[in-house]
């Protein structure tokens, strides 16, 4: 071995032990039984072996990752040893030659099922998409042992941590991904603190500038929000060491994604935010008297400063559907300026920042709302619903699972909690899915309403039945939630099936006058023709979509069997991958604008029109199922539900310099009406950039407009200097690109 190769080794060596170290520091072995102790140390010693020929992309030894995960399991989530020692081993059974077998010899039978929910599927080749059926793997392990998921989210979380030394497209596939189903599923855990770390590395990736520009920001105005937070603070204290219980204040500023999203939703510069921060009263109450504390440093707070009553927002006393408790008020601070004041206990907040893992440390000492079981039913009801499609399931998890929800209540004056969303025949199959089956009518407040109403809050809902109602495949259109959605399909199924004897009567005759196998002749016709399973054959055939004169079409008979005909070569060919890369040179002479995968005259490719990208824009190239490629812009948000299912077919996209081509953007342009001329000073200031208007678009209400101006443009560049030139006229209040 050569030198070099030596001194590399020691310091791989170094690095792994300080790794190591520093998880057991972070654990508090002491704490440990001794057989836990030796358990993570085993687990340490194979993954350090079983890893010792990989690196991660930034070349350091890939077993860093592993021993990361679990610190982040332990330190961050706040996870026991057993989900301690399955991180530390998650990816040996994925990336090494170390079997699952192995691992349930050595670590036993609960270990070994966390390991295996956090495995990969191997082969997923002929799926439609991958990611969807490891996702739904996942979520299928949650059920058995929820710290899967919680491990997943650590896991998760430290590839975002450490994106950067990923290629550009491949960071935009993982936080698609991220975007897509980890961050909203934190969220619906009640992890907090990581959905809001994952948000900020998502818009990392997507918003280069503007998160560097809000980052520099944050930073330049730290000193003087302390002060503020200081002065705030400082006429509280006294009433607040009267209560004799301890407390704590924090003044922390608001995530650089929320502050993001504040500028665009309220459309002002972050100069004019003042609530870059909240603030946090944690009080170490005894559970009993948790409620009443809390309502009392409310009073001490309001006594101080002036509170704005609408902002008044009591998740005491009803916790939202997550588990998360707190009272939260807004209040008129110093220099008159907004401030939010979150109050709660520190059972509380430990329940705010870890969600469903804080969840189970509290079971039992606080009548919990089941809020999670609740929740996990709903999992399971989707799984078992959605039967064997990936994306179906994928899709279903989304709509039911991280939408906030709605209360409404029954004649009875019982309260039934839905996702936001839900209609008036959801809450029929809510009931039972027989008042489902059977549903004729819905009065929501005493008043008729069709079945697809949505449902508010406060909502009173009666529901009429009547035995010989039946559902029909129209419901389906008039549903969200997976438990409809599926009772509905099952009818269908059932209907279908049964509308199918007739076909598969038919069937029977035929194949016994062409005296051949029963059995094996209709899987030979179930697999030549695609069809997902006998039933769909037998419905078709009933329905005269498939006509039985196609088997002799196709099969010859021989010796009792079908045995297909040979195809002719020019059939073959026609059957290869539909969605095969189309590697024909272009044959437009129009230049060609951007580099895909690494090759300007490879690829035909399209700019999407959902986005609308230009020159210069961070983008990616997309390869859709029937359009070919696709160049959308990395924050199209049509992208990323794209990317988040179908990462494999994202490709890189550059622009090349200097490609002399036009490129439409959509500007939206509010302002006041101040009489004539603001539209005709808009419109001469573009021309005298030089600019063509492609279309122009005004709205106007009482002295307010609003409008949408589509420009010819060369590149971002040039947009960016429209943009301040603009929002400089006068009488013009905002000025933004259209994201998609
Ligand atoms: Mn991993």
């Amino acid at each position: 071995m050569s030198e070099d190769l030596l001194i590399q080794e020691e310091e791989d060596k170094r690095m792994i032990q300080l790794a190591y170290r520093e998880l057991r520091r972070s654990i508090k072995a002491s704490s440990m039984e001794q057989s836990d102790q030796d358990n993570i140390k085993a687990a340490y010693l194979l993954a350090v072996d079983a890893h010792s020929e990989q690196r991660r992309k930034s070349g350091e030894p890939y077993v860093l990752h592993p021993i990361e995960v679990a610190r982040i399991c332990a330190v961050e989530i706040g996870l026991g040893p057993t989900a301690i020692v399955s991180a530390i081993l998650h990816d040996v059974v994925e990336d090494t030659p170390v079997t699952i077998e192995e691992i349930r010899e050595q670590f036993g039978p609960r270990i070994t099922l966390i390991v295996d929910g956090l495995t990969k599927l191997d082969g997923l080749y002929n799926v439609e998409s991958p990611q969807a059926e490891n996702f739904k793997k996942v979520i299928r392990s949650l059920l058995d042992d929820v710290r899967v998921v919680l491990i997943k989210m650590a896991d998760r979380l430290h590839n975002m941590r450490t994106l950067g030394s990923m290629p550009r497209h491949k960071q935009l596939k993982i936080a698609a991904e991220t975007d897509y189903i980890y961050a909203p599923l934190a969220h619906r855990l009640g992890l907090y603190q990581i959905k809001t770390e994952f948000q900020d590395l998502i818009m990392k990736v997507k918003e280069v500038e503007t998160y560097d520009e809000l980052t520099v920001k944050l930073k330049e105005s730290e000193a003087q929000r302390s002060n503020y937070v200081k002065a705030f603070i400082k006429p509280l204290k006294k009433a607040l060491e009267e209560i004799n219980h301890p407390y704590r204040i924090t003044g922390r500023p608001k995530s650089i994604y929320s502050i993001w999203n504040k500028i665009k939703t309220k459309k002002v510069p972050f100069e004019e935010i003042y609530d870059l921060f909240a603030i946090r009263i944690i009080i170490d109450a005894p559970l009993k008297k948790e409620k009443q504390l809390c309502w009392q440093v409310y009073s001490i707070v309001t006594d101080v400063h002036t509170p704005i009553p609408e902002r008044l927002k009591d998740w005491v006393t009803t916790p939202k559907s997550n588990g998360y408790e707190s009272l939260h008020t807004t209040v008129v601070g110093p220099k008159g300026r907004y401030v939010e004041v979150q109050i709660r206990s520190e059972r509380m907040d430990d329940i705010a920042e870890r969600g469903f893992a804080a969840h189970w440390k509290y079971k039992g000492v606080k009548e919990q709302h089941d809020v999670y079981d609740k929740w996990l039913d709903s999992v399971r009801e989707i799984l078992d619903s959605s039967g064997t499609d990936a994306v179906e399931f994928l899709n279903d998890f989304k709509t039911n699972l991280f939408n906030e929800e709605v209360y409404v209540y029954t004649p009875n004056g019982d309260m039934r909690i839905l996702p936001k969303g839900a209609t008036a025949l959801d809450f029929a199959f809510d009931i039972h899915s027989d008042v489902g089956y059977h549903c004729t009518s819905i009065k929501v407040n005493n008043k008729l309403v069709p079945m697809g109403y949505k449902l508010n809050s406060g909502d009173q809902v009666t529901v009429v039945t009547n035995k010989s109602q039946r559902p029909s495949e129209g419901w389906l259109k008039m549903v969200v939630t997976g438990k409809a959605r599926s009772k509905i399909r099952s009818a269908m199924k059932e209907e279908r099936r049964k509308q199918g004897e007739l076909g598969l009567e038919s069937l029977q005759r035929k194949l016994k006058n062409l005296k051949v196998d029963f059995e094996e002749s209709v899987e030979a016709l179930v697999k030549f023709f695609k069809y997902p399973n006998r039933g769909e054959l037998y419905y078709d055939i009933a329905h005269n979509n498939f006509q039985l004169s196609e088997i002799k079409e196709n099969f010859n008979i021989e010796a009792g069997k079908l045995i297909l005909k040979p195809v002719e070569e020019e059939l073959i060919e026609e059957k290869t991958e539909e969605l095969a890369l189309k590697k024909r040179p272009r044959k437009n002479k129009r230049k060609t604008q951007l580099m895909i995968d690494g090759s300007t005259d490879e690829y035909e490719y399209q700019l999407a029109t959902c986005c609308n990208p230009l020159q210069g824009d961070s983008v990616f190239a997309y390869l859709s199922a029937t359009s070919g490629l696709k160049v959308h812009r990395t924050n199209c948000p049509n992208a990323t539900n794209l990317m988040a299912k179908y990462g494999y077919r994202v490709m890189k996209a550059e622009w090349i310099s200097n490609a002399n081509d036009s490129f439409v953007a959509d500007l939206l342009i509010a302002g006041v009406d101040s009489g004539p001329g603001v539209i005709e000073q808009l419109t001469s200031n573009i021309t005298n950039l030089g600019l063509n208007i492609r279309s122009f678009y005004i709205d106007g209400d009482q002295g307010y407009f609003e409008g949408k101006i589509s420009l010819l443009i060369a590149n971002k560049d040039q947009l960016n200097i429209v943009i301040r030139a603009l929002k400089n006229l006068e009488g013009i209040s905002s000025v933004t690109r259209q994201e998609a």
